[in-house]
């Protein structure tokens, strides 16, 4: 499970989050909308540790995240430490940020060889599995930019998948995409979805949101404003800014 605990999170004076309680269970998949600049980014940034909450705290299956109890406080963990933690929490990224200079094979082949959790061959191997698995095996060859957008992105996946990570987090991984592009990539979601990894995606898509959450949860100011099954929070918003923001995005 993926826990938040009272988690503040302010740049200068500007609460960007303001008390976010959130349990994501195993397995669960979890779409947070929410207008912008309410959050939704450092919301996820803060589970990896690549923001630093000011209070609060996260942690992934039990374990505390980026930081350690010492006696009644929280002290950070080494930078060593946090990348170890990190290697388990898949993120994908609106803009794909595949590595240029590699072919595709070695993209995703490029993290588990990295951590040392597999030689070259084997890590060879599970990339051309897992690029098997986005739809992808034709293009093991190719270097990032002679893909299309939604192909780029599909390899960003199989990248994130290398490392066997228990939880993905996604932000807003189609809105850079052509929107012919979308459903390839949603497609790839959606069959990750049904495999029992913790998903945890920013996401505009309203439709996908209904089709393959299991809850939404919908964040403005830096707070939970609501949350609760697709069914009940999309067609039956009981707060007036999710029946604002719904109004404008659908
Ligand atoms: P969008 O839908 O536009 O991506 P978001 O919900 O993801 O928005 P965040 O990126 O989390 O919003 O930003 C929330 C607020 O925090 C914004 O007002 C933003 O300007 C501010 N913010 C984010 N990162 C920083 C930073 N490193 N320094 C200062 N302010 C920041
Ligand atoms: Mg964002």
């Amino acid at each position: 499970a993926v826990e938040l605990h009272g988690v503040h999170k302010w740049f200068g004076t500007h609460r960007v989050l303001d008390g976010i309680d959130l349990t994501v269970r195993p397995g669960e998949v979890t779409a947070l909308l929410g207008p912008s600049g309410s959050g939704k980014s450092t919301l996820l940034r803060v589970i990896n540790h690549l923001e630093k909450p000011e209070r609060g705290y996260v942690s992934v299956n039990g374990e505390l995240i980026g930081v350690r109890e010492h006696g009644d406080r929280l002290r950070e963990l080494s930078e060593r430490a946090i990348l170890a933690q990190r290697s388990g929490i898949g993120f994908v990224f609106q803009n794909f940020n595949l590595f240029p200079h590699l072919t595709v094979l070695d993209n995703v082949a490029a993290a588990p060889v990295a951590t040392g959790r597999l030689h070259r061959a084997g890590a060879r191997e599970l990339a051309r599995e897992l690029l098997d698995r986005v739809g992808l095996a034709d293009k093991s060859a190719a270097y990032p930019r002679q893909l299309s957008g939604g192909q780029q992105q599909r390899v960003a996946i199989a990248r994130a998948l290398a490392l066997r990570p228990g939880v993905i987090l996604f932000d807003e991984p189609t809105s850079a995409l052509d929107p012919e592009l979308v459903g390839e990539v949603l497609a790839v979601i959606k069959d990750l979805a049904t495999s029992g990894t913790t998903l945890l995606i920013v996401t505009h898509e309203i439709g996908f949101a209904r089709e393959v959450a299991d809850r939404v949860v919908f964040l403005d100011g830096g707070r939970i404003v609501e949350q609760g099954p697709p069914q009940q929070v999309l067609d039956e918003p009981r707060h007036e800014r999710t029946r604002d923001f719904l109004a404008k995005v659908l």
